[in-house]
């Protein structure tokens, strides 16, 4: 006989691959659409579908917790996982690593509320990335050191990102050479390269993750560390403002892109301290057509009197490339097979 929890998993596995059934009302309603061992239901909103958080919750074995360092947030989580979020709000924590929903949590009556494109698309691919094994094994890393030649992309006082992307592309290269994996660059030196013509490159290897690599810069004293993966169909954010109606290749990846993301970024944060502008939607041009699991790394902020001065230092781009070779080798482990030449690292 089954569980009510081997009976739960199921359903989610069909909400997963089939997406939910279909809610006739257009303002918030609930469907109950199973009764295992505790209903799954559907409630529909502004053009998503959501699901109580609660219910969320206890498929992963979730527990109230006391909530950890952000005020107005509700944490639930269970041994070493822990997820934070709030009404009204994109913002999402996993294990306090800032992610950015698709759409925002909603109250509905006494219950908060999480669209169904957030559960497939994030939270199940970061709480559970062996699940995500639809792309294969990895045995390439395409680094795609951005911008170069005449354009120099975000340009300080303190440091130009054309330089400091290539010199972090190739720090990371010597790294993940070392661990056995095989390296393309789009560009090695500086000269300029059109975002078709870095996609195109990446798509010649089946079998390879695309990382590209940015540096921010802005007006005011913004500083920190933020990573970019395509916004799945359907959705929509400040970076892709309009709402992407159909499927990218890049969303072929989506789960993959996400496991990526999170492997990367959150080790950038633990090693630098940086802060955590979290990981993001967007339609940049990069993601959109890529065949295989890509993400646009920001370092940093070339125009913060701080931070603008440490990402030109060879100390802080080692720090950082550290960081990225060791995200990348874990999600080879876990998301993209190992391959035997890998050697042993913790998984995600
Ligand atoms: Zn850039």
């Amino acid at each position: 006989m089954m569980t009510n929890c081997v009976k739960c998993l199921l359903w989610l596995c069909c909400l997963l691959v089939l997406g939910p059934a279909p809610v006739m009302a257009q303002r918030v309603v609930s469907k109950t659409v199973a009764r295992t061992g505790g209903s799954w239901a559907l409630y529909r909103q502004g053009g998503a579908t959501y699901i109580k958080m609660d219910d969320l919750c206890r498929f992963y074995g979730f527990r109230a917790m006391k909530a950890v360092s952000r005020k107005g947030y509700k944490t639930y989580g269970a041994k070493n996982r822990y997820i934070s979020f709030r009404a009204g709000s994109k913002d999402f924590y996993v294990n306090n690593y800032r992610y950015m929903l698709s759409f925002p949590v909603i109250a509905s009556g006494n219950y908060l509320l999480i669209s169904t494109t957030d559960v497939k698309k994030l939270v199940d691919p970061v709480l559970r990335p062996r699940y995500s094994r639809d792309t294969g094994p990895v045995n390439t890393v395409v680094i795609d050191a951005g911008h170069g030649g005449h354009d120099a992309g975000a340009v300080s006082a303190y440091s130009c990102e054309k330089v400091v992307n290539l010199q972090l592309a190739q720090r990371l290269a010597t790294r993940l050479k070392k661990r056995g994996l095989r390296v393309v660059m789009t560009r090695r030196g500086d000269y300029f390269l059109t975002l078709r013509q870095r996609v195109e490159i990446a798509n010649k290897y089946p079998k390879c993750i695309f990382v590209s690599i940015h540096h921010n810069s802005a007006r005011t004293k913004g500083l920190g560390i933020e990573t970019f993966t395509l916004a799945p169909q359907g959705t929509t954010s400040p970076f892709a403002r309009k709402r992407l109606r159909t499927v990218l290749a890049g969303n072929h990846q989506d789960s993959e892109n996400i496991a990526l993301a999170t492997a990367i970024h959150s080790r950038a944060i633990k090693k630098t301290g940086a802060f955590d502008r979290g990981i993001k939607r967007a339609g940049f041009s990069v993601l959109c057509s890529i065949r295989r699991p890509a993400i646009l790394f920001e370092g940093g902020f070339v125009s913060h009197p701080k931070e603008g001065r440490k990402i030109a230092t060879a100390a802080y781009q080692d720090l950082l490339a550290d960081a990225l070779c060791e995200g990348i080798i874990s999600y080879c482990g876990v998301v993209g097979g190992r391959s035997k030449k890998l050697r042993k690292t913790r998984s995600l």
